[in-house]
């Protein structure tokens, strides 16, 4: 088998970054925090990335720029929106955020997306806006939410991210189907890039160890895992060539 590289589903890049820089990153799923950032975010083009079109329930500056109509611009130009979400330990009032939030999942059902979802202290509010809004493939990112919360999140058909720091709870074992799993480095903004293969070979052990599946194994199913989402949502050509080439190599490996 061909040495796959590895994939992190939530990163965040600063976009000063000169694209030498991101060479070493592996893929990544680069999250940004506003419709600015994402603006600037997908000028860019290095091979390994993909830019996501976000707005941080966190900030309240992203919060009070978001513009549907501009999201909507963004999010046809790229396959991964986040990051998004809802968060009540932020100091941005939650009607505000519910109100940014059921706007992206409005724009989302238009345009199928990988959505990277941010639910800090907020686990119940984002599974009832997804059962009020249903969309195809949302990522749980860092999900904390209970045994029961993850079955139903499992049941309105989300992924999850899963970063090292969650990693060893068992209700990943034994209540997400294998074919939901991703992982993520939730990187922030002044680490180096090319910590993150190490980040991600890290929770790849620890996802191993819980699903009782070899390491290369628990690579392959993300990479699969995105290849799914990516399919569906019908976004691959939105994606670089060489993200392309690696999904189809993983997808005609599988199908072999
Ligand atoms: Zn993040």
């Amino acid at each position: 088998m061909k040495h796959l590289p590895t994939l992190d589903a939530h990163g965040h890049l600063a976009i000063d970054h000169s694209s030498d820089d991101l060479t070493n990153s592996g893929f990544v799923l680069a999250m940004t925090l506003s419709l600015e950032e994402a603006t600037k975010a997908l000028e860019r083009q290095e091979p390994r990335i993909a830019w996501g079109v976000g707005c941080y329930p966190r900030r309240a500056v992203s919060q009070e720029a978001f513009d549907i109509g501009e999201f909507r611009e963004l999010v046809e130009r790229s396959a991964i929106v986040g990051e998004v979400g809802l968060d009540t330990g932020s100091r941005v009032p939650i009607e505000k955020q519910i109100h940014t939030f059921r706007q992206v999942l409005e724009v989302i059902t238009d345009h199928p997306r990988f959505v990277s979802i941010h639910s800090y202290r907020a686990t119940r509010l984002v599974l009832d806006e997804l059962r009020r809004i249903p969309i195809s493939t949302p990522v749980l990112h860092w999900w904390t939410g209970s045994a029961d919360e993850t079955s139903e999140a499992v049941e309105l058909g989300c992924y999850f991210s899963i970063h090292s720091a969650i990693a060893r709870h068992s209700k990943f074992r034994t209540r997400v189907p294998q074919e939901r799993i991703l992982v993520e480095s939730d990187h922030g903004y002044a680490d180096p890039p090319a910590a993150i293969p190490c980040r991600i070979e890290w929770v790849e052990h620890l996802v191993a160890q819980q699903l009782g599946i070899h390491v290369k194994e628990t690579r392959r199913l993300v990479w699969r895992n995105l290849a799914a989402i990516i399919q569906e949502t019908r976004t691959m050509d939105l994606l670089s060539t060489l993200f392309i080439k690696t999904i189809r190599e993983e997808m005609i490996q599988d199908n072999s």
